[in-house]
């Protein structure tokens, strides 16, 4: 079987002789939630760049479903830490102008418009939708980001720390907003962060990278908690704490920081 999308012998070199990332491989199936963790600098932005298709290789490449993708496309959407929305645009304007680019020749206007509304319901958008970004929260803007990337139906979503800006409390709320909508949706999804507890609530497995240059991957965990997952009931669960204290430990054991060691 044709793997859905795989990351091929990647090596990344921004300058001659100097490998960010070396030899990097994954696999991953349709509608798998993986996690990309690592320290700062080790190219875990990078590798979704490469995937995105807003960087190139130096060496190796990416197929989605058997095709190699090496320039961006609508089947992989990003969603950044610091979305930028367009200010001039409504909440409502901003995922439209999206919709209407993926599926103009295809959807109608009034299917459209649906398409936007629905998207903005999902993430609990839709009462705030004739909002201008500079009229939201930070929390709110991340939410319209991922109804956005969602609204362009990608095979592929990618999250490079959506999260990393926002208070914790906030950070909770999409947190669950996002395994609510991957579960019901079946989204495949790559989301890179630094912060072990989201990795272990959201992912199916967890790609742990160690430290550039020379990046590769240097453990691949399976979280096999059962879903949905609750946040207070899993602190409980002795395989939450033993993934939780697996990626504790490749991280600061194993894989220390650079500077920190
Ligand atoms: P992470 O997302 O894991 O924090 P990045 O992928 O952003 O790390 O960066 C990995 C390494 O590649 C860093 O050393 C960074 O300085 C370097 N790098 C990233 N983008 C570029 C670029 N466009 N040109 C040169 N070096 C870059
Ligand atoms: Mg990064």
């Amino acid at each position: 079987m044709t793997p859905y999308l795989q990351i091929d012998h990647i090596d990344k070199a921004f300058t001659p002789g100097t490998l960010v990332l070396k030899g990097v491989s994954l696999t991953i199936n349709k509608g798998e939630f993986v996690s990309i963790i690592g320290h700062s600098g080790c190219g875990k932005s990078t590798l979704l760049n490469i995937v995105a298709g807003l960087t190139k290789p130096t060496n190796g490449g990416v197929f989605l479903e058997g095709r190699q993708v090496d320039e961006p496309g609508p089947d992989r959407a990003v969603v950044f830490q610091n979305h930028s929305l367009l200010p001039w645009l409504t909440v409502y304007g901003n995922v439209k102008l999206a919709v209407d680019k993926v599926f103009g020749p295809t959807k109608s206007r009034a299917e459209r418009h649906d398409w936007t509304m629905h998207h903005l319901q999902l993430v609990h958008m839709a009462h705030e939708h004739h909002k201008r970004p500079a009229e939201i929260s930070g929390g709110m803007k991340q939410r319209v980001g991922i109804a956005r990337a969602l609204a362009m139906e990608p095979k592929v979503l990618l999250l490079d720390e959506p999260f990393g800006a926002l208070d914790a409390l906030t950070r909770a709320q999409l947190q669950d907003t996002v395994q609510e909508i991957a579960a019901r949706l079946g989204n495949t999804v790559i989301m890179i962060t630094h912060d072990v507890d989201e990795a272990v609530l959201l992912s199916d497995r967890i790609v742990m990278m160690t430290n550039g240059p020379n990046a590769m991957i240097g453990e691949v965990l399976d979280v096999s908690l059962p879903r949905p997952r609750d946040r207070l009931g899993m602190t409980d669960s002795s395989a939450y704490l033993s993934a939780r204290t697996r990626v504790l430990r490749f991280l600061y054991e194993r894989h220390r920081h650079p500077v920190a060691a």
